[in-house]
């Protein structure tokens, strides 16, 4: 496997090539989307790269986890080919003067809660996507609106790369894997009614409730937490629905103790009946569960 820093390097590498974006700090949802990319592609690009752009929170960048040790010998065991760590230099040599924005992609839920995230994650992609030149580019339907943003952003700029969108992965007890949460501590427990409450709003999707309002209830009577925002949303547009219908999601966001988590459940049409899409979830503890075990000796 190779390390590259330039976006020279990585338009060397030949044809079709799948590339995977992320900010680091590796679990089994990152590399789930680099075992497809290696699957399909003759060369798998991983990026790591923390986007100061998509921050609007600066202690949160200040403290994201990082390690690229540990996120290469990841990487190399699934049989990724080259990873491109471009410095904050190479990505911005210049502040940018122009934007790419999501406009009403980013109208709802991650868009006003986090100013300028959307906007910051739009360029950050476009850039990657003009840089490296992937055929395919690998993103998690964890990030449901982030996918809907960059599909659009492909489409709309006639970008010649096709967004695959890879399932959401979640720890065996139901909580959607995130770098962050590695910050939960003591709240984990707290963090569990995330997925149950959409996992309740599913079970009832599925038994045939269709009203958003009653199923953003369901979420947050068996979640027991206070939510940012619980809402049914068209999978591509992210506009908000009153029903819940083929190809929607349910999205929702928490503050659990200090740390903001997103997850979702999407629906898809079987003949005439919703089926969820609750994602997969791993058969024991994750690498991060393990690493937050071991660090704390328990
Ligand atoms: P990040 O490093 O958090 O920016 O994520 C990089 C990519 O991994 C994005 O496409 C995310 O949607 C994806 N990802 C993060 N967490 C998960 C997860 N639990 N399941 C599937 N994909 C994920």
């Amino acid at each position: 496997m190779k390390v590259v820093t330039t976006f020279e390097q990585t338009r060397e590498l030949g044809t079709d090539v799948g590339l995977v974006p992320t900010m680091g700090f590796f679990h089994e949802g990152h590399l789930s989307l680099m075992q497809r990319a290696v699957a399909d592609s003759e060369t798998t690009l991983v990026t790591l790269f923390v986007n100061p752009l998509q921050f609007n929170d600066p202690s949160d960048l200040d403290r994201y986890p990082t390690d690229h040790d540990r996120d290469l010998a990841l990487a190399d065991d699934v049989g990724v080919d080259v990873v491109f760590i471009p410095s904050v230099q190479e990505m911005y040599p210049v502040e940018p003067t122009t934007t790419v924005s999501p406009g009403s992609l980013a109208d709802h839920f991650e868009g006003p809660c986090r100013p300028g995230h959307l906007d910051g994650v739009a360029i950050a992609v476009a850039k990657l996507f003009a840089g490296t030149q992937p055929d395919r580019a690998y993103f998690g339907r964890k990030d449901a609106q982030q996918l809907a943003v960059v599909t659009r952003l492909a489409l709309d700029l006639s970008l010649p790369v096709e967004v695959v969108g890879c399932p959401l992965v979640r720890e065996e007890d139901g909580l959607a894997l995130s770098s962050r949460n590695v910050f939960l501590g003591d709240d984990r427990e707290d963090a569990l009614g995330i997925s149950q409450g959409l996992f309740a709003a599913a079970d009832l999707v599925e038994a045939g409730e269709r009203d958003a309002a009653s199923v953003c209830t369901a979420v947050i009577e068996a979640a027991g937490l206070e939510f940012e925002y619980v809402a049914i949303a068209d999978a591509m547009t992210m506009e908000p629905l009153d029903a819940v219908g083929p190809d929607t999601v349910l999205v929702v966001a928490a503050r659990v103790g200090t740390v903001r988590l997103i997850d979702n459940v999407s629906f898809w049409a079987l003949e005439d009946r919703l089926i969820a899409d609750r994602g997969t979830t791993l058969n024991g503890p994750s690498m991060l569960t393990k690493e937050v075990h071991d660090v704390s000796g328990d």
